[in-house]
């Protein structure tokens, strides 16, 4: 099957979806999901999305993203995604995204390493909330077709120029042709034993870029999380517990009830110090403890992970909850300049795939949706100004069904033998065919 968009962009998280929405109106554009276009990591985002409050912020913001990186960010970067963070904040509330008020203004939170409120939530459910509104906003664009359950194995190109990509859907093989490609197709969490992710989001973006000779950067840099709740005999992804949480106060204790860390310093810090005590510890997890809140307020201010626990049996206004740390993020990636632009001609990547730099070696709370939304605006920005000046090309692949499928599997040998090399002594983390 052949299909022709002037734009394609492959996944339906923040990324996708707010490229296809910045995209101008009078380009076509076909938008694709691996599965259901909610089985995304946005749809999952819980604590919310960093935003400068004010110009005078700005600076403070830059300054806490690049401390949390370690000053291996790219400056530049951080500070687009700060200059541009007020007016993406202001389009997503247009777009009908309803985060939450006070006194007549955002109810800003705290998260780790930030030293101000600057996060803007909807409850714990921010990701729902970004992912239902945008998504109502592309179904409602005449110029976007969204086809779900297409696995995109392979990208279609010639002398280092994307004309668009191929994929399965529907046990066929599909040549979707385009003048401009985004691979806006996430994280890397499903190749983890465990990890808060998607289990679907097996870094193809990764296998592909690596098949195809297109530059990756920091491929070694992985956020693990450092509170994931704590389950024997795990079947899916681990249920994360926001940083938000220790935001509002909760308190991370050891086995023996004694506190061990600061709560709110950058991630890579604490969930060493957790790591840490496990292992002094001879135990599995720590614990987090909610004591300091009433019970009304985590009911409201974390229905989700109140009600989360409250199925596996924890009820968080009473218990402690058990944590640990999991793989959560990807800062490495596909690496791209300011407007999103890989090292391949016509190709584009935004989101969590990419590497924009603006996270260094660990990336700050609630700045991966921002980013999402900066990055993405610019590459469709750059696409609307650029596009007249290509030509499509109809290149068809020989690909059958079968060895469509042998790709697939070949990606995610790919995608773990990469993952092995950068993360070295780690292995033991990663699963296996
Ligand atoms: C539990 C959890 C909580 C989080 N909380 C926050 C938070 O509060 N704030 C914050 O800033 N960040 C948070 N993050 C991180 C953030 O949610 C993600 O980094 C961000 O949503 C990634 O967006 P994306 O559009 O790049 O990818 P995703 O939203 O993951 O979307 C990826 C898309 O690519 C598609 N895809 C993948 N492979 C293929 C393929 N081969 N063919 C076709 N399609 C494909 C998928 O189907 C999907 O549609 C959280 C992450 C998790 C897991």
């Amino acid at each position: 099957m052949d299909m022709y968009s002037d734009v394609l962009i492959i996944g339906t998280g923040v990324a996708g979806l707010y490229s296809a929405l910045n995209i101008s109106s009078d380009l076509s554009v076909i938008i694709l999901s691996k599965s259901k276009a909610s089985e995304c990591d946005t749809y999952l985002a819980q604590g919310g999305i960093s935003k400068a409050l004010n110009e005078e912020d700005k600076k403070l913001f830059v300054l806490d993203t690049l401390k949390a990186g370690h000053f291996k960010n790219n400056k530049k970067s951080v500070e687009i995604l700060a200059n541009e963070s007020i007016e993406n904040i202001s389009n997503l509330s247009n777009l009908g995204v309803k985060f939450d008020i006070k006194n007549n203004t955002f109810d800003y939170t705290r998260e780790g390493a930030h030293s101000v409120n600057r996060i803007v939530h909807s409850s714990d459910k921010t990701g729902k909330a970004v992912f239902d509104a945008l998504f109502f906003n592309v179904l409602n664009k005449k110029n976007i077709e969204l086809i779900e359950s297409t696995c995109i194995f392979d990208l279609i190109t010639e002398n280092n120029h994307c004309f668009g990509a191929v994929g399965i859907h529907n046990s066929e093989v599909y040549n979707f042709h385009s003048k401009v490609t985004i691979l806006a197709c996430g994280g890397i969490g499903g190749i983890f034993k465990n990890s808060t992710n998607q289990k679907t989001l097996t870094a193809d973006g990764i296998s592909i870029a690596v098949k195809n000779h297109i530059e990756l950067k920091d491929i070694n840099y992985i956020q693990f999380h450092p509170t994931a709740l704590y389950e024997e005999n795990l079947l899916n992804r681990n249920f994360l517990i926001s940083e938000s949480v220790r935001g509002e106060g909760a308190k991370l204790l050891n086995i023996n009830n004694k506190r061990f860390v600061n709560e709110l310093l950058p991630r890579d810090v604490v969930a060493n110090a957790i790591y840490k005590e496990e292992f002094k510890s001879k135990s599995n997890y720590v614990y987090l403890d909610l004591s300091s809140m009433d019970g009304n307020f985590i009911k409201n201010r974390f229905p989700l992970i109140y009600n989360g626990c409250m199925e596996r049996g924890i009820d968080i206004t009473k218990e402690k909850i058990p944590v640990t740390p999991v793989q959560h993020y990807f800062m490495g990636g596909i690496k791209v300049d300011f407007n999103g632009k890989t090292s391949m001609n016509n190709l584009y990547a935004t989101g969590e795939i990419s590497n924009t730099g603006v996270h260094g070696a660990n990336r700050l709370a609630s700045n991966s949706l921002l980013e999402g939304l900066v990055f993405s605006r610019r590459a469709s920005k750059n696409i609307n100004s650029t596009i007249s000046n290509i030509l499509p090309k109809d290149i068809k692949t020989k690909f059958t069904f079968e060895t469509a499928l042998n790709e697939i599997h070949n990606n995610k040998r790919i995608a773990i033998e990469t993952f092995k090399t950068a993360l070295g002594g780690k292995k033991n983390e990663l699963v296996t065919l």
